[in-house]
Parts: C-alpha cells; structure tokens; sequence
C-alpha cells in the first residue's frame, strides 16, 4: 500500500506533554509510517484521520521549524528564560520516520532549538537510525539524549510487531554509534512483551546487550492493553499468530506486572544501571489474578 502523505499547517507545535517524564512535547508529523501492532500513538493521532488505517498516512507539518522558533520566542520573553522544562521528541509519530530524510522537519526543529540556545533536557526517542543523520545538530544542543525503542534482541520478533520499523539489530548498532559520538543515549523496552517472565535469561541478555551498546539508562514500559490497542493488537495477532493470545493475556494482571517490576528493579540495580524514572511505567491498574 502507497502511504497517503498530506502537507498540513500546524497551528502549534511546541505543546504541553501528558506523558511522564517530560513537560512539552514536539510532533514534527502527526502519523506513523512504521505501523507498530502496538501503538498507542494510533488512538490519539487518528481522531483526524479516523477511517484509515494506522500506518498508511502521514501529516507532515510544512510549518513547524518556524512556528517552533516563533513559540520558543513568546516563551522566553514570558518566562524570562530559555529553559522551559524537558522536551520530548514525539508523542504522536516517530520524528525519524521514513520521510524525515525528504522533509527534514525534525532535523530543522533541532536547528531551531540549538540556535535559541535552549537550555532545558530535550530527549528524542525514535526506531530509525537516521538520527544520526543529525549528530552534528544533537552536538550543539546542551542537554540532549537519544533514545532507542527496543522491545526485543530478535529482528523476527521486531519485523513481526513493529512491522515497517528498522530492525532491532539496526537501533543496537545506532545506540552503540551514538555513544561511541559522545551523544546521550538510553533505551526504552517498552511494552515489555510477555517473554521476560518465561525465560529469565532474556531480561539479562538484553541488558547485557545493552550495556555492550554503551547505554546505562533503560525506561521499562508495561504493555497498554486498553481496549482500542488491544482490539487492533489482538486482531492481528489472531490473524498471523493466534497461539500468542493467551500469553498476552497472561500478562495482563498486577500480580504479573508486580513480580516483573521486582525483578526488573533486581536486574538493573544489580549492574548499576538506571530506571527511567526510577520504577517501570504502568498505564493503569489491572484487576487480581482470579
Ligand atoms: S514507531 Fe512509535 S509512533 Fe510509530 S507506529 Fe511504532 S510505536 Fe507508534
């Protein structure tokens, strides 16, 4: 299927962020090329694309690098200052999804934000090595991290969820690049999916792998099952590998969350390395195992 691409005029593009760990949010494209089975994103993104499906449109805001100089401006001259608390690229879209290299569009709001000087965290979270495309942009800004979603050590697992992303075994080698270029890096395992807890060995080798990479942060995420992700989710899941379901479901309990917390605060504190946010992020609470 040919993604349907859609030039649009953002009306702001600096927004406040509902999301833990950061206090503004910047979407330079509202969509996702890389189509993740579990996106989140596609509920919340969607509402102005509501009949098609999550993967296969893209809104490219033509006007966000000098509507983002324009609002960092209005900004400081309220705040009498250049740091308005920790920027989070993006909520809505990856910022390297596969037309970035045509629109640059993130790249030009990094460029904005580096020339204002800004002096506030600004981390970007992403699947796509193209980001480092932008090292020389990254290098001039004061406080920025570049982080990898990596869900998995296996490219199968990841081509199967995360179906039109970049390999995990690309975003290892991006992490380890970045690090080895003196850029911030951590990792994002989020959703954590339902193999952690089966095979014990797989939360360690994943560390281990990337401590290898040179990051020493990770941010867990549990696995947002609310009733729109989990019926798009499922629906594929039935489709191509309906043997999973009950393990996905299994998962869907505190008691389970509770015992992988406990054992992914054991594993990181064991290694010295750091939680993101200091505990695993839950969306909401999950009834007793019956
Ligand atoms: S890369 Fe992120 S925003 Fe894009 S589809 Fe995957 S989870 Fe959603």
């Amino acid at each position: 299927m040919v993604p349907r691409i859609n030039g649009v005029e953002a009306k702001s593009i600096f927004t406040k962020s509902g999301l833990p760990g950061s206090d503004w949010v910047i979407n330079p494209y509202n969509g996702c090329l890389f189509g993740c089975m579990y996106c989140y994103a596609a509920q919340i993104a969607r509402w102005k694309h509501p009949d098609e499906e999550w993967g296969s449109y893209l809104d490219v805001k033509t006007n966000a690098p000098e509507l983002l100089k324009e609002e960092l401006e209005k900004l400081e001259k309220k705040l009498k200052s250049k740091d308005f608390g920790s920027v989070f690229f993006s909520s809505v879209t990856d910022p390297y999804v596969g037309m970035e290299p045509k629109y640059r569009l993130t790249r030009k709001c990094l460029e904005v934000l580096a020339d204002f000087g800004y002096e506030g965290s600004i981390a970007i979270q992403t699947k796509s090595p193209l980001v480092m495309e932008d090292i020389d942009v990254l290098k001039r800004l004061k406080k920025v991290s570049v982080g990898f979603t990596i869900t998995s050590l296996d490219d199968k697992v990841s081509q199967f969820l995360e179906v039109k992303a970049p390999l995990i075994s690309q975003r290892l080698g991006a992490l380890k690049k970045l690090h080895d270029a003196g850029i911030s890096t951590y990792a994002f395992v989020g959703p954590i999916l339902p193999h952690f807890l089966t095979d014990k060995k797989i939360l360690k080798t994943l560390l281990d792998t990337l401590q290898q990479a040179g990051v020493n942060e990770v941010w867990f995420e549990h696995i947002n099952l609310s009733s729109k992700i989990k019926e798009r989710l499922y629906n594929y899941l039935g489709k191509e590998a309906p043997e999973l379901l009950p393990l996905f479901d299994s998962t869907n309990t505190q008691e389970y969350r509770d015992h992988l917390d406990h054992y992914i605060n054991q594993e990181i504190n064991s290694r010295g390395m750091k939680l993101g946010l200091g505990k695993v992020i839950h969306h909401r609470s999950l009834p007793k195992k019956k």
